[in-house]
């Protein structure tokens, strides 16, 4: 893992979230983004090296919004960046870490990302990403 690359936050409404944390981080939303894949509509603020991912759900059956009915708006996930995602899959699987998706998908912000099973990593939803060049 080279280092923590951004944390995710699933939010009701990107229209009051948003200024909440350009306040809160004192810096502006760089980028919005509607992953279609995930059903989702992101928005990625920078704080130091590390980014934050907000996640509002576009659909009534989207993960964001399953997740919001059962734990209410928060944290959602940690993502790690990889330098080799293929070769980060292969070395977490012989550990015994379980995959959400078996191969890499295209997420926001240019990026490959698979997701770890939580129950498989101490109750924490888990992403690699992997920037795509
Ligand atoms: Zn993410």
């Amino acid at each position: 893992m080279l280092k923590l690359e951004h944390i995710g936050i699933a939010v009701n409404d990107l229209s009051t979230s948003v200024p909440l944390f350009e306040k809160l981080l004192n810096s502006q939303c760089y980028k919005r983004e509607e992953v279609e894949s995930e059903k989702v509509t992101t928005a990625f603020f920078r704080a130091g090296e590390c980014k934050i991912e907000l996640l509002e759900s576009t659909d009534a059956g989207g993960v964001i919004s399953k997740y919001i009915g059962k734990k209410g708006e928060g944290l959602h996930h940690i993502a790690f960046e990889v330098s080799d995602i293929k070769a980060e899959m292969k070395r977490l699987v012989a550990e015994g870490y379980v995959l959400l998706n078996e191969e890499p998908k295209k997420g926001a912000d240019n990026k490959l990302v698979v997701f770890l099973h939580p129950k498989s990593a101490g109750g924490v939803l888990v992403e690699l990403c992997q920037e795509i060049k």
